[in-house]
């Protein structure tokens, strides 16, 4: 159709329409709704405020325009003229129906549109559209969607399983990524109750929860177990309260992998990883439970402190993996000893521990102890070997020994110590005296670490002579030490403390320093050619200073190097250490003159004196002492001197205290010989009077 044609008839066609008027008034100011008026050519003669919201025309715009040419999208066009002539001419009617028309700007309009078509008073068939708007409807429903694919894909994404429950346990609804997750097959559990598919205890679990998220109305969690085919499975299960709904939202996690993982966690926390025993930190833990058990049913309690004897050699000979194995072995024969309900725990290295409960008499530890000793007789089988390990054993018992664990851990380790001390191989019930002995031990370890700042320290010298003609050749150097609220402390006791505690490194650095000095000042009063022994302690040689610290008083005092003679113990060379090797080799390098001191007591192999380069043999006191009271001191001396003169080396025998011992000596072919017969340990200024008027 022409453009000039439509003009011409929508002036007529609004004319006849405006007298229309009851009709139109009902919608004219209608927003929400679109009404539309379209005569049998389709050309708009009514337009409500409605449409021009929702179709983006005025209606001086619309008006006389063709239905299809302002909100038709082009491809229902067509159709749409049709239908319209079907109705008119054959009275078939176009349906109510959803469809999407077009606004001015082109953008869709999504519609419920519904039609009627009736004749004027001028005869005129006229169609009224009545259009509801659907975009927001279309928008909610697009999100609606949207938010149902999100969730599809979350559950899909997520390993969880999601419940909805009423409050009585039935399941409304689940979501499953995958089936094998699942304890029961899905179809099963909708409309089910949990209890029809849970085990009872985590049902009634689960609905004291659910009653505790309702009354919360916050997010709970908790966490249950099953026992699945393929072992126990452990699954944390989150619940929510939906109010409005009246329904439980809960999400299912396995979390079986986190509980192996923490329990591997707290298994290493607390067991010992070579011997699975508990630890330390769980012995002494379980030591604290069993005291309050004990208090309250005013029972016995006992801690037996173990320590595999001469462990550290097998470490050091067979290697750490005999060790270990060897570990291993003592910690399940241990665990044969005991009863269920005791615990046995390692503390470390070759220390285990011990704890009985639940005991009316001291004595029954005793028999435990006596039968730990019993079970270590059977030698180990361990790499084509066979083994014998020993304990010493100390036995602390609650209340009498102490009321802590801290407590009774220290005294059953004290003794421990007297039965070291007793020869190993045995036990040793905690006694007072050991409390002395160990608060006397921890009173002198506090003064210790002063000593030296406050000069407590004094060097002692005994002189050593020749045999011969009695002539001074040298002296010992022994320390002292006088400490105001101790009194005088012997070496016996200090030294090994100061060994424990390190303390022995400056306080031998001390004594040497002290010795040289006082010998160059001993050699230039006398014009004499004097020697000085300084003992040195095994310690001393883990020390990387020991040989630049040698060498530097040696240079300080211009002392030559061969009247430095350095006495060691065999405790120094049993260590085995290659560092030991190495100093001995260095020092003996420098021209340091080495003396094997205290010789007879302990191991005494003779390798040792072959194996490392001495100059100096000491002879044990107590063989001097016993040398005119039995014969198989004199004949080990004997032996022990023609062994030595063999060797080349110089034999010392110390610890001479009368003329006989000194008339034996000479006829056995001794060299030196040092003594109280001669002089006890003298202070430096009462060794120079003593050897100017010697
Ligand atoms: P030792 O090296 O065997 O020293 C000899 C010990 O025998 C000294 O004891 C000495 O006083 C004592 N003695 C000497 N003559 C006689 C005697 O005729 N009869 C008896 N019964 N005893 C005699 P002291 O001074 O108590 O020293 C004990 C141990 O302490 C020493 O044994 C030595 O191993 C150690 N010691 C002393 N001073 C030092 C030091 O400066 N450093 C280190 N590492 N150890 C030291
Ligand atoms: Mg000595
Ligand atoms: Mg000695």
């Amino acid at each position: 159709m022409s453009s000039n044609k439509t003009g011409k008839i929508s002036k007529t066609l609004s004319h006849q329409y405006e007298l229309n008027d009851p009709l139109h008034q009902l919608f004219d100011a209608v927003k929400v709704i679109s009404v539309q008026g379209y005569d049998d050519d389709r050309r708009v003669i009514y337009w409500n405020e409605g449409s021009e919201v929702l179709y983006g025309y005025s209606k001086q715009e619309a008006t006389g325009q063709k239905l299809e040419d302002l909100i038709i999208p082009p491809y229902m066009r067509e159709g749409v003229v049709e239908a319209h002539g079907n109705w008119l001419n054959q009275g078939v009617e176009i349906p109510a129906a959803e469809i999407t028309l077009q606004h001015k700007s082109g953008a869709e309009v999504s519609v419920f549109s519904s039609h009627v078509m009736f004749t004027n008073q001028y005869g005129n068939k006229q169609m009224y559209c009545v259009d509801i708007d659907l975009t927001d409807i279309r928008k909610a429903e697009a999100q609606a969607l949207f938010k149902e694919h999100m969730l599809e894909t979350i559950f899909e994404a997520i390993p969880d399983l999601f419940f909805l429950m009423q409050k009585d346990g039935t399941i409304i609804d689940y979501h499953a990524s995958k089936q094998e997750n699942l304890y029961v097959s899905p179809q099963q559990f909708i409309g089910k109750n949990m209890a029809d598919v849970m085990p009872e205890e985590v049902t009634s679990k689960f609905q004291t929860y659910i009653e505790k998220v309702i009354e919360q109305r916050e997010m709970i969690s908790f966490e249950y177990d099953l026992t699945m085919p393929q072992g126990i499975s452990y699954f944390e299960a989150r619940l929510a309260y939906l109010s409005e709904y009246k329904q439980v939202m809960v999400v299912i996690r396995d979390i079986t992998e986190q509980h192996k993982s923490a329990e591997l966690i707290r298994h290493q926390a607390y067991f010992d990883s070579l011997t699975l025993l508990p630890n330390r930190f769980l012995a002494l833990d379980r030591l604290s439970q069993i005291l309050i058990e004990a208090k309250r049913n005013d029972q016995k309690a006992v801690v037996i402190f173990i320590d595999l004897d001469d462990f550290k050699k097998v470490n050091d000979s067979l290697g750490h993996e005999i060790g270990d194995k060897l570990l291993i072995s003592a910690a399940n024969r241990l665990k044969e000893v005991v009863r269920k309900e005791d615990t046995v725990g390692r503390l470390g290295g070759d220390e285990f521990i011990v704890l009985l409960k639940g005991l009316a008499e001291p004595n029954d530890a005793l028999a435990i102890a006596e039968n730990l000793l019993k079970t270590f007789r059977k030698p180990f089988q361990l790499a084509g070997r066979e083994l014998i390990l020993t304990l010493s054993i100390g036995i602390a018992v609650y209340p009498e020994n102490g009321n802590s664990a801290s407590d009774l851990l220290r005294n059953a380790d004290t003794a421990m110590y007297q039965a070291k001390a007793l020869g190993r191989n045995t036990f040793s019930f905690f006694t007072s005296e050991m409390n002395k002995v160990m608060q006397r031990r921890f009173e002198i370890e506090e003064q210790m670490h002063v000593a030296l700042e406050r000069g407590e320290f004094e060097v002692h010298y005994q002189p050593k002579f020749e045999i011969n003609n009695n002539a001074i050749v040298g002296a010992e150097a022994l320390l002292r030490w006088h400490n105001p609220s101790l009194g005088e402390v012997t070496p016996g006791e200090f030294i090994p403390i100061a060994e424990h505690t390190g303390l022995i490194v400056p306080v031998g650095e001390f004594v040497i320093n002290q010795a040289l000095a006082f010998l160059k000042h001993w050699q230039i009063c006398d014009q004499q050619f004097y020697t000085m022994a300084i003992n040195l302690s095994p310690r001393q040689f883990r020390e990387q200073g020991l040989l630049s610290s040698l060498k530097k008083a040696l240079e300080v005092t211009q002392i030559s190097a061969e009247c430095l003679e350095l006495e060691i113990t065999e405790g120094v060379l049993m260590n085995g250490q290659s560092y030991i090797h190495e100093s001995i080799a260095e020092i003996s390098a420098l021209g340091i003159k080495l003396s094997q001191d205290d010789f007879g007591t302990g191991y005494s192999s003779l390798s040792y004196l072959r194996q490392y380069p001495f100059n100096v043999l000491k002879i044990d006191r107590s063989f001097i002492h016993g040398i005119t009271l039995n014969k198989s001191d004199c004949d080990l001396v004997k032996a022990t001197i023609a062994m030595a003169n063999s060797l080349g080396l110089t034999v010392v025998a110390e610890g001479v205290e009368t003329e006989p011992q000194l008339t034996i000596l000479k006829d056995l072919g001794c060299d030196l010989v040092q003594g109280f017969y001669f002089s006890k340990p003298l202070t430096a200024k009462q060794l120079l009077k003593f050897s100017s008027q010697h």
